[in-house]
């Protein structure tokens, strides 16, 4: 269901699938989200309460996220991710292990850019 989307999903776009639509009602699949949420299934990232994205977990994969700072839109960016190989200096110089990462750029969207 989250990851049939591609990148990053809002409650509000989960409650308009039409899947969950009418079939559930929205305090059930804040519960569930919560639940997940606890066990490290899924977590939020975003900047605004009302536009909070959820994205799975994946282990042995990372995404980097642009996020809009006027509408809390968070995109996944589609490029080589430039620090990758720093990973590796990191747990070499450290002796840490499974170092990951995770960026998170801000800016302001296409869309909010055209309001302005
Ligand atoms: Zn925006
Ligand atoms: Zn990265």
């Amino acid at each position: 269901m989250i990851n049939s989307k591609k990148g990053p999903v809002t409650v509000k776009s989960l409650f308009e699938s039409e899947k969950i639509e009418g079939s559930c009602d929205p305090a059930t699949v804040y519960r569930l989200l919560q639940k997940l949420e606890k066990k490290k299934i899924i977590r939020k990232i975003g900047l605004h309460d009302r536009s909070t994205h959820f994205i799975l977990n994946e282990s042995g994969q990372h995404r980097d996220y642009v996020v809009c700072h006027d509408c809390g839109d968070v995109e996944t960016l589609e490029m080589i991710c430039p620090v990758e190989e720093l990973e590796n200096k990191v747990s070499k110089s450290t002796g840490f292990q499974d170092v990951y990462h995770e960026l998170q750029f801000y800016g302001i969207c296409p869309v909010c850019a055209k309001d302005k």
